[in-house]
């Protein structure tokens, strides 16, 4: 029997994130995480933070480190919008700006969290399927909606598309709000970056999780119009004002500060991903062209769910999605050199049994 007050309880099915392990013999391939340790100065800020800091509120506004972004992107600081990671911001803007009677649109196959928050905010939405290659067709997202939500390059497939798709998808649209999820963007995509002068409607959201190895201190934020911005801040000071703490500002914005060591740890990471393409293509892989730090993969011969499983016995471990469409396919992150060797070596072995 239901005591009374259980009725009265949210009911909701969660996000779940890939599996995290603490043996350090496990190779970690699931996460989408960053094989390099963050810039040597993130390590500096940490030693040189003094914790009689922490009796104090953290600033509000993160001028330090809105600041520092913006000179990078060369944008004004009221074009910078922080959060507890992406998925923060990502949900304050479903919050903000997605607020019509009609349905959003995002992808069929994409981030599984975007029909979480809709369903968390009560926000109708509508999937649109990719099409038979896996790409997304701006096309298909000009009826009339009441928003759009899509990463570039996409997740999981790793495809992704150049400024005229993101300037088709943003003329279908003049009148609602499209938010460009760019989580890895900085594997070798085409930022949306160039087009926000031109559209005020555009939302741009990136994070240090994956090219700036930085997913354990939660770090996201938002590139957009003023206007857009300051309707984020509203929200965001209606239900927290302190997302960001002190440390993380201060590690966050060392970060920023070390641009040599950023592109050259993603530049390592994108010569591993187009290595270890070729090596899965020897072993028989289809391997979907990707601009990320994860591969999505698919054999003839072995089917994923028995790879996925033996991969974990021999302490690899890969992402597999129970989808329609992927459910034959692996996503594997890219990892260091040695790591993508251990892979391949046991995919051999596998493959010969
Ligand atoms: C990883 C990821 C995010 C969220 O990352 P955070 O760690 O919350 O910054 C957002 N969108 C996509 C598509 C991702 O893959």
């Amino acid at each position: 029997m239901n005591k009374p007050w259980q009725d009265k309880l949210r009911k909701i099915t969660p996000y779940v994130p890939g599996e995290q392990s603490k043996d350090p013999d496990i190779v970690k391939l699931n996460a989408n995480e960053n094989p390099y340790p963050p810039s040597p100065r993130v390590q500096q800020a940490l030693r040189a933070f003094h914790a009689d800091g922490l009796r104090l509120y953290p600033d509000a506004n993160a001028t330090q480190l809105r600041t520092a972004l913006a000179r990078h992107f060369g944008l004004a600081a009221d074009q910078v919008f922080l959060g507890n990671g992406s998925d923060d911001v990502l949900a304050l803007c479903f919050q903000a700006f997605f607020c019509a009677d009609k349905p959003i649109f995002f992808p069929d196959l994409t981030y599984s969290f975007y029909p979480v928050w809709c369903s968390l905010f009560h926000i109708p939405y509508r999937t649109i399927p990719l099409d038979d290659q896996f790409r997304i067709r701006p096309d298909d997202y000009a009826p009339a909606n009441g928003g759009v939500v899509l990463p570039n390059p996409n997740a999981p497939t790793g495809i992704g598309e150049g400024l005229d798709f993101v300037r088709r998808l943003l003329d279908n649209n003049p009148d609602a709000i499209v938010i460009v999820d760019e989580a890895y963007i900085d594997f070798g995509g085409t930022s949306a970056l160039p087009l926000l002068d031109e559209y005020e409607n555009l939302v741009i959201v990136q994070t240090m999780s994956k090219s700036r190895s930085l997913a354990g201190l939660r770090v996201g934020f938002a590139l957009a119009s003023p206007a857009l911005i300051a309707v984020l801040e509203a929200v965001k000071n209606s239900y927290n004002s302190y997302t960001m703490d002190s440390v993380t500002l201060a590690a966050a914005t060392a970060s920023v500060e070390d641009d040599a060591y950023f592109r050259q740890t993603c530049a390592q990471v994108v010569r591993t991903r187009e290595q270890t393409a070729r090596a899965l293509q020897a072993l028989g892989f289809t391997v979907l062209p990707s601009l990320t730090n994860f591969l999505l993969v698919t054999h003839p011969a072995a089917p994923a769910q028995a790879l996925f499983d033996a991969l974990r016995a021999r302490k690899i471990f890969v992402r597999y999605f129970h989808l329609p469409r992927i459910d034959n396919h692996l996503r594997i992150t890219i990892g260091t050199d040695e790591e993508m060797d251990r892979l391949l070596a046991a995919l051999r072995d596998i493959l010969a049994n």
